[in-house]
């Protein structure tokens, strides 16, 4: 699967670095239009939320000007802003929507090498053995079948006395990935849901058997791995779906997986815009927004009852536990 955008915005100043080159010539046939900023494309701001998706066909490439790290506490002490941020898929809880006509189209950063030796220069500081999370504004196994972004930084980043990279996908094109030398450096986390759920909320990602796969795939070359059960989303009948979904990683999962792969469970949030979009943007599709069982948190936010997740919270509990006794679940929340 290889994404050929319909046009392309960029930032006159990619042209003097090698990746802007590079991506320029690979996509010379494609219209171009010169901006000024990334984070300000008037033409984008002024667009319809029916014409969500067509948006998405557009690739932005600009520099990353601001590199604030952010903390965290999860799998990785710092969200890194990283070579990307967007995407071409369409999940229809993306939290990267919320700001839709500015964030959720894929847009590239030239500018890899900066951001790679701040990382470097981060770990080389610090006491600990930092895990930097580069995956949380976009999906960088997608990016990758772009700009090849994700073999260059494993190379260059092999040979740092310390750290870690992590970072999340829902797409199994890993192939390029598994004959480098990584080092055991970098600990990749697919994020898997029931069959019916992919196939009706994350349009344009891989299918359930595919990132089973990959999983495999990773886990055989070395890589660690972990996988996130997310965006868990209580639809009808969730608890036979979830189940199903259970017995099936237990079922396809290499025995190398299972002896050590970790967990994270995450409930799903939506929001006002998401509803507001989806019903434009994709009318026949479900609705994710269940007034019964979903509440207000703020800021046109919206999570499900305390109720449901303690129950959700249970049933996963006891589940892995049947299926994944060895196993951890970093949390779930
Ligand atoms: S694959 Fe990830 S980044 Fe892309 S639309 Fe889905 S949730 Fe958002």
């Amino acid at each position: 699967m290889m994404f050929t955008p319909h046009g392309i915005y960029y930032e006159k100043e990619i042209e003097n670095y090698e990746l802007g080159k590079v991506l320029l010539e690979k996509f010379k046939d494609v219209p171009k239009t010169i901006i000024d900023n990334h984070n300000n494309i008037e033409e984008m701001r002024k667009k319809e939320n029916k014409e969500f998706l067509k948006m998405k066909t557009n690739l932005i490439i600009g520099v990353r000007k601001t590199h604030k790290y952010q903390e965290n506490h999860k799998v990785s002490d710092y969200l890194v802003p990283y070579t990307s941020s967007g995407c071409v898929a369409a999940c229809m809880y993306c939290y990267l929507v919320c700001n839709y006509n500015k964030c959720a189209y894929l847009r590239l950063f030239v500018n890899r090498e900066e951001m790679l030796e701040k990382i470097l220069k981060t770990t080389e500081k610090s006491e600990k053995n930092l895990t930097f999370e580069i995956g949380s504004n976009s999906d960088l196994i997608l990016e990758n079948t772009i700009t090849n972004n994700l073999v260059w930084t494993i190379e260059n980043f092999k040979d740092s006395k310390k750290g870690r990279l992590t970072f999340p996908t829902k797409f199994a094109m890993v192939d390029s990935l598994l004959d480098l030398d990584h080092k055991g450096k970098v600990i990749i986390r697919v994020s898997v849901n029931p069959e019916e759920i992919i196939n009706n909320v994350e349009f344009g990602t891989s299918r359930l058997n595919g990132r089973i796969e990959a999983i495999n795939k990773l886990k055989e070359a070395g890589y660690e791995v972990g996988i996130l059960i997310a965006p868990v989303i209580f639809v009808e009948k969730w608890k036979d779906k979830y189940l199903e979904l259970i017995k099936r990683l237990e079922f396809d999962l290499s025995n190398k997986v299972k002896k050590d792969v970790f967990f994270e469970i995450i409930f799903m949030t939506y929001s006002y815009i998401h509803t507001k979009i989806n019903e434009e943007a994709f009318p026949n599709s479900i609705n994710l927004f269940d007034k019964e069982i979903m509440t207000g948190r703020g800021r046109g936010k919206y999570w499900y009852k305390e109720q449901v997740r303690k129950e959700g919270e249970a049933f996963f509990r006891d589940n892995m536990k049947k299926y994944f006794p060895n196993n951890v679940i970093i949390y779930i929340v």
